[in-house]
Formats: C-alpha cells, structure tokens, sequence
C-alpha cells in the first residue's frame, strides 16, 4: 500500500534511488521496464540515486544480468526516455503522497485508497437503507450478483440440476426469470401491486430493472417501504421455489399470497414502519421485537 501511494517529484536526484522509486512520471523503473529491473543486482538498486544513475549514465553499469532481447530492447526506451530528464540542482526532491492534490499524507484519503476499484451497482444504497431481515438483505445482494445456485448457475459449473423452472414449468430456470420474468412471479406481483393501489406489473428482463421500475411508482415517502416489500416478495418466491425443489410441496397464488402478508406483518411487529405505512397490516405501538430477531423468535424466515 505505502510502495503505491508514494512518488517522488524530482529536483536535484539526491534522494530519489533511481531503480526502486516512483520518481519517472509517478512510475519506477521496474513498471517501465522490468526485465532491464531484473537485471540489475539488489545492492545497486537499494544504494543508487537518480542524481548518481543519470550522471554520465553511470546506470547502464548497473546492469549485469543476462542481455536478452528483451532487456537490450527496454534498455534502449529507457535510454531515450532518460534524455528528457532535467534535474534542478539545489532543489530538493520531494516524497508526495499521490491520493490528495496537495501531496500530503491523510488519513482519509489513505482509508478511502483501500476502496480504489470497488464496484457498486445502482440498488445498494436500497437494499443496505432499507428494512428487512439481514438475511433476506444477503440474499437479495446474492441474487443481484448472479450468484445464487439456480438451474443455469449449476449447468454452468457441470453440476446436476433441474433445468425447468419449478414455478412455471416451462422455462429455463435463470434467477432473471425466476424473479421477474415468470408467470407466477408476475401473477404474485399483479396481486401486491392492486393490493398497493401501484398500477399494472411492468415488463422486465431482469430482478433490477423491475426493481427499478417499481420503485418511481411509490411516492417518495414510500419508497422505502416499497423495497422492504421486494426483497419481501423475492425472497417468498426463492422460498416457494425451494419448496418446491426440495420439499415436492407446492403453494398456489393464494397460498403464496397469504405467506407473504403474514410474513409482512411479522416485519411491522418487529418495527418495520416503512413496510407498514406503504401496506398497514399490524397495529402495533411499538415493536416487541427487532427485525432481526425474526428468524430467531418466529422461525419464518
Ligand atoms: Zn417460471
């Protein structure tokens, strides 16, 4: 971490070691040419300044391993590249901390470098804010990133597998289809949507994009209850899926229907008042219970 975050901007050479420091436009000379590196012993590279290498091209001495093509071809870049370098005599060199403009160290900016190249998608900020379960949470970030264990996933990988999926009995089992393409899925969704008065189901391709969809159909206000009641309604699906694999037991949509709206009340016992403002079903002052307590006290999850 410390090896990437520091450069050298270069005055008169005196402190930058020309083989292992940054001091060649951010990048040290085993970045630029790394066989040439590997050819020049450690006891050179840990003594040897820029001011030192670059005086009457003393670093070509340092070299002394093997000449294959590939050094003979990196020494010579490298050799032009040098040419362009002026030192500032009487200027000393500086050691930046390349993660802030004023290349000073802080210690923000040092914890936010261990998060360079983190990817995020759109729905996270939904999923963590909201409220539900921290395993129904977990599922739906599973299932975000493809890595549920459905039919296509297991084909995928040379496992056995179902291949149709268990809810309609007449497609591929993918977890797109599964939780927004499929005839149940979209009968489940049509009967929770007249329910929450939120117009017709929208056609979509993917678990996001109806995720997506949905959500603008709240008023703002509600909108965090609305994603308490999708990853409410997704995971009852996953469930009944399961049900269906495992246990040969199979709901119908009322059934289904009627998991879910106990379940759902279960939530605003536990003090989910987002859910309960978007589909009021528990009359209840103040929570008996926290949310995540629920797979524990009530074994419904
Ligand atoms: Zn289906």
């Amino acid at each position: 971490m410390f090896d990437s975050s520091v450069e050298v901007r270069l005055g008169d050479g005196n402190l930058a070691l020309f083989w292992t420091d940054r001091w060649l436009d951010g990048k040290k000379i085993s970045d630029i040419a790394p066989c040439l590196a590997a050819a020049v012993p450690k006891q050179h590279k840990t003594i040897r300044t820029v001011q030192e290498a670059l005086t009457d091209n003393n670093w070509a001495d340092d070299v002394e391993g093997a000449l294959t093509s590939e050094v003979i071809m990196e020494y010579i870049h490298l050799w032009h590249r040098l040419l362009s370098v002026d030192l500032q005599l009487g200027v000393e060199d500086t050691v930046c901390w390349r993660w802030t403009s004023s290349g000073q160290y802080s210690t923000s900016s040092a914890y936010s470098a261990f998060f360079m190249g983190v990817t995020t998608f759109p729905l996270a900020d939904h999923l963590w804010h909201s409220f539900a379960p921290m395993r129904c949470k977990f599922f739906i970030w599973l299932c975000l990133h493809r890595r549920l264990w459905t039919a296509d996933r297991r084909l995928h990988r040379g496992l056995d597998t179902h291949v149709v999926c268990p809810l309609c009995g007449s497609h591929q089992e993918k977890i797109d289809h599964l939780l927004a393409e499929c005839a149940y899925t979209r009968q489940i969704w049509r009967r929770m949507l007249d329910i929450l008065q939120l117009g017709d189901v929208p056609l979509s391709s993917s678990v996001e994009d109806l995720w997506l969809r949905l959500r603008p159909r709240a008023t703002r206000d509600k909108r965090s209850g609305l994603d308490s009641c999708f990853m409410l309604v997704s995971w009852m699906l996953w469930k009944e899926r399961n049900a269906r694999i495992f246990d040969h037991k199979l709901s119908n949509l009322d059934q289904t229907m009627h998991a879910i709206r106990e379940v759902a009340r279960e939530w605003q016992m536990a003090g989910v008042q987002k859910l309960r403002e978007l589909w009021p079903l528990a009359n209840i002052a103040s929570p008996s219970f926290h949310v995540d307590q629920l797979s524990v006290n009530h074994n419904i999850l």
